[in-house]
């Protein structure tokens, strides 16, 4: 069948070949062979130069690989990633599509060497031992030369592009080698340097990452002093079976795709490629202004779809890849290629996705004018979602969060669809704030944007902090500033469906109402939604009843007791009561005990030390238990260990047992107290005290009972008496159980004098992502040290972020070009319901506190290659030591977090090598990082081998001598300012007069 090739010529992408070399048609790769035959005379033929301007304003496809002459099947090959995207073939990487600002030069200038056209020549090429290859032609001929396109990218200004299509006019002449060509003056670079980038595409390695016209002049018109400098360009093939008949195909793939299906294919890659490119060049062009008024979280949104639509195209060209690979085999035919590529589909694409990042960034772009006008008014502008405003808020938690205690600010709520829906209103209320602002300069005028947070806001309003500092004469501190001695923090932890949520309600409200009477008379206190069934009567009817806004289920965060479980600690503040200054901080724990095992288990429990690791003390560590219980559950023998290898054993005095539903046990922790005793005994970490001093028992059930009540669900007398009895022992309970935490126990301390080995190890995993990207950023600046002749360094800029935020491990990142540097940008993916935008799974996705921005820092000084080689070895050292203290200290054995975060990071700078143009520096950092991480092993080895092991104090020199290394610290602050605005986010705090704004369904009329 394959009698039949014919002869063909090719671009000689991989450029090891020469005469006489194998080569393969359809995979367009050279056979590796053992060796060849001498040849005899061959004939040298030269080319004419072939050099075009192409005007970006004429060229209608956007084909670079055709307008670089290779053929059909080779163009085919590199789309679909058969061959690597090597030197002339890069050009497909080419970030931005073409426009009418677009000017490319193409200039070839070809030797060709050939054999004599006789048959007993070309039979010599053959060899016996080379007749069993997948080989399909032979090369015949080949030329090389100098093959380079020029993609100059120009400003749109009119005038400037008459001035430089001249100079590229001149440009061309010259490399046509015209006689008494004008030459490139200094203005011209000038002028170029100024308005213009130019990228460009060689197989001289030499001139690409060129970008003066004048250096691609000077190079080209100097060829012949360095012919050695030639490199193959185009190979012509003969069929090798005519040549020598005796030669056998090994089984390849071999059966040629039809022209038409072909095309289809191009086509269509070509046009997803086009519309990547396009909304890509749209959203970097924009950034700048739009980031500038404080639009993040909407664009940030656009670049993940951007994201999203690159990687639908990558899942595209894998099955054209595999589709291909079967119909040039025989597996499959060219019908399947319209199941992937059909019309409909890239019109479903082109519809749903490519039309709403085209439609939301064009109203973005309004809304960045609107609001730069805004702030022109002298209207500062808040994106309400930076400031984790939440579904539950309260108007009064809103503003706490805002932290607005000046009284002259005015602040205007509304939303894009507010403003949309009900213009008038807005206009009015805009008007009169700007009218109010005349008059008196002295207010402060704020823009609330309730567009990108889950609060429903539900009409346009203006709000002020005159009314809130009403009648408030506490404290506006917030987070962890709390000193030791005005709030007690209490960290509440137990089984799943203990009723942790229900025991925080009630606890709340006896430590306010003195009896039953005083909480229905006045108000109770909500610290957060709960709700649930409560019979009543001698024939059991069952009721639902809520307490709070517990409507919209849609928050998980705000989880209903028994439904479902609390993923992340939470906070609770309130007052201990009205004439005290003490505040009480509640932190409710993820349940252990988890239906969904152990391993959740674990990862709660990582959740609750790092967490507690921000604190700045401990008051009580309580266990929440039920009495009566026949067992307790294994979790709470390993939670009390594995807290205990974050604390020293100074926190065992602190150790408190609260018991739930003890009405039934008359007050007593029943049958559970042996089994405590028990599993206390069993502990090698200390003596736990459990005595009737730090038992505390109470019943949730008469808070229940109030809240059925104000419900207005009926109880009979004897019902009543009892809870009202009920109410006052947990009263006089939860009272006895504040005055041990105040007089009893001795604050525990969580500061920097705590050291544990459970500590050192969330520092030091805290500690990866800074390390693996300040060794990053310091190869990238020692890489630009010995490029650039200018001196120019990256720095690095991390952005803390304020919610919860996680980075996708399998996304394609998105690149961004600072100087000449291709860098991954960090777009937070936002884990909600279970499920990321990004579709990949949630395991694939890791927490992160800050953004990191790279800045590009022109004519600095002279940087030290010697200060950052050093820093490199050191942290390389340190990352091998941290690494060795992990493994053998911790529970992590099996995984090495600096090991697995270098090569993630090479296979990042991999792929913007294979992805983008231009990439010679970033294939430089590849092999910088590639040795590092060999560096590494190294070390790791060699510490394997000497078996030594570090002391823990060792240890915490090492992060304290880490830390303070240049580019750590900053990151390092980031990553606290996250975790510090994260507890907020996560902590409710009830102010004494709050409980009016609580909306309680029914009864509170
Ligand atoms: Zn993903
Ligand atoms: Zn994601």
């Amino acid at each position: 069948m394959h009698s039949s090739l014919p002869s063909i010529e090719r671009v000689a992408i991989d450029t090891s070949g020469g005469l006489g070399s194998l080569y393969n048609q359809y995979s367009d790769s050279i056979v590796p062979t053992s060796s060849r035959n001498s040849l005899g005379d061959t004939i040298q033929i030269e080319d004419p130069v072939k050099c075009d301007l192409i005007d970006g304003r004429r060229k209608k496809s956007q084909n670079l690989l055709a307008l670089i002459g290779m053929r059909e099947n080779a163009r085919l090959n590199t789309l679909l990633n058969f061959v690597p995207r090597n030197r002339l073939a890069s050009i497909i990487n080419h970030p931005y599509p073409m426009n009418e600002y677009t000017r490319l030069i193409y200039y070839s200038y070809t030797n060709r060497k050939t054999l004599p056209k006789d048959a007993a020549a070309f039979r010599k090429l053959s060899q016996p031992k080379d007749r069993h290859t997948d080989a399909t032609h032979i090369i015949t001929s080949f030329s090389s030369g100098i093959s380079v396109t020029l993609i100059i990218q120009l400003v749109p200004n009119d005038q400037i592009v008459a001035q430089v299509d001249a100079v590229l006019k001149k440009c061309v002449r010259i490399l046509k080698g015209i006689h008494k060509a004008a030459p490139i003056t200094s203005n011209d670079e000038n002028l170029m340097q100024q308005n213009t980038s130019i990228i460009a595409y060689s197989n001289i390695s030499d001139l690409t990452g060129v970008t003066s016209l004048g250096d691609v002049c000077q190079f080209i018109n100097r060829r012949h002093e360095n012919a050695e400098i030639f490199q193959p360009l185009m190979y012509y093939l003969n069929p090798i079976q005519p040549l020598d008949p005796e030669y056998a195909h090994t089984n390849f793939p071999s059966i040629p795709i039809e022209s038409s299906c072909h095309r289809k294919i191009e086509e269509y890659l070509l046009k997803y490629l086009d519309i990547l490119k396009r909304w890509k060049q749209s959203l970097d062009s924009k950034e700048t202004r739009i980031l500038s008024v404080g639009l993040e979280e909407p664009f940030y949104e656009l670049q993940r779809r951007w994201l999203n639509l690159k990687n639908l195209y990558e899942h595209d060209v894998q099955l054209l890849k595999v589709l291909v690979n079967d119909i040039r085999s025989g597996r499959s035919d060219t019908s399947r290629v319209d199941e992937i590529i059909s019309k409909k589909k890239m019109q479903t694409i082109y519809n749903n996705k490519v039309k709403s990042i085209v439609e939301d960034l064009r109203d973005l772009e309004h809304k960045e004018q609107w609001i730069a006008d805004l702030i022109k008014q002298k209207f500062q502008y808040y994106d309400l979602g930076k400031f984790g405003i939440l579904q539950t808020d309260s108007e009064l938690t809103i503003k706490e969060k805002l932290n607005l205690n000046d009284p002259s600010n005015r602040i205007l709520c509304a939303s894009d669809c507010l403003r949309k829906n009900n213009a008038k209103k807005f206009n009015r209320l805009h008007h009169d704030l700007v009218e109010q602002d005349r008059k008196n300069p002295a207010s402060h005028l704020i823009y609330a944007d309730f567009s990108y947070c889950s609060f429903p806001l539900k009409d346009i309003t203006i709000l002020s902090s005159q009314d809130h500092s009403e009648g408030q004469k506490r404290s506006k501190k917030r987070g962890n500033s709390s000193s030791t001695s005005d709030t007690i923090n209490i960290l509440l932890l137990g089984e799943t469906g203990v009723g942790k949520s229900t025991f925080i309600n009630a606890l709340a409200n006896y430590l306010i109402f003195e009896t039953l009477d005083e909480a229905e008379t006045s108000q109770p206190v909500v610290l957060m939604p709960v709700s649930f069934m409560i019979t009543t009567g001698d024939h059991f009817e069952e009721h639902i009843v809520k307490f709070g806004d517990s409507d919209d289920s849609s928050n998980e965060d705000f989880s209903h007791p028994g439904q479902s479980v609390t993923q992340r600690c939470k906070s609770y503040v309130f007052h201990l009561n009205d004439t005290d200054q003490t505040k009480l901080r509640i932190i409710d724990t993820p349940g252990f005990g988890d239906t969904r095992g152990i391993e959740q288990d674990h990862k709660n429990m990582q959740h609750i030390l790092e967490y507690i690791n921000n604190l700045t003390h401990l008051n009580g560590i309580c266990f929440l238990l039920k009495p009566n219980s026949a067992r307790l559950h294994i979790s709470f023998q390993s939670y009390l260990t594995q807290l205990f290898s974050l604390f020293d054993t100074n926190a065992l005095n602190n150790i408190i047992f609260c018991f739930t539903s003890a009405r039934s046990t008359f007050y007593t922790p029943g049958d559970t107290a042996p089994l405590i005793k028990t599993v206390l005994t069993t502990l090698s970490i200390g003596n736990v005290p459990f005595s009737k001093k730090n038992v505390f028992c109470f019943d949730s059930e008469s808070f229940r009972y109030l809240i059925a009540r104000q419900n207005k669900i009926r109880f009979d007398n004897n019902e009543k008496e009892e809870y009202e009895r009920s109410w006052k022992t947990s009263v006089s309970e939860s009272k006895r159980l504040i005055e041990y935490i105040r007089k009893d126990i001795t604050v525990y301390p969580i500061d920097n004098n705590l050291q544990s080995m459970k500590r050192a190890q969330f520092t030091i995993l805290g500690m990866v992502r800074p390390i693996l990207e300040t060794i990053r950023n310091s190869l990238r600046n020692l890489i630009l040290c010995s490029k650039e002749s200018v001196n120019t360094r990256l720095e690095l800029d991390p952005k803390v972020i304020s919610y919860p935020s996680t980075s996708c491990m399998l996304c394609v990142p998105y690149a961004c070009l600072v100087g000449r540097f291709w860098v991954a940008k960090t777009i937070p993916h936002k884990i909600e319901n279970n499920r990321c935008i990004c579709e990949c799974s949630p395991d694939q996705h890791s927490p992160i506190h800050y953004m990191l921005n790279h800045k590009l820092v022109k004519n600095s000084p002279k940087q030290d290659r010697d200060a950052i080689s050093h820093l490199l070895v050191r942290l390389c050292r340190a990352c091998a030591q941290f690494s060795h203290f992990l493994k053998h200290s911790t529970d992590l054995s099996n995984h090495d977090p600096f090991f697995v975060g270098l090569i993630q990071l090479i296979s990042e700078e991999t792929h913007f090598c294979n992805s983008y143009e231009p990439n010679d520096l970033n294939t430089k950092l590849v092999a910088d990082l590639r040795t590092q991480q060999k560096e590494y092993d190294q070390h790791s080895n060699e510490m394997e081998r000497k078996g030594t092991h570090k002391s823990l104090a060792d240890i915490y020199d090492l992060i304290n001598t880490v830390r303070k290394y240049p580019m750590m610290h900053e990151q390092l602050v980031a990553i606290n300012e996250g975790q510090r605005k994260m507890m907020k986010l996560y902590e409710c705090e009830v102010s004494r007069t709050s409980r009016k704004y609580v909306d309680i369904s029914d009864g509170s009329s």
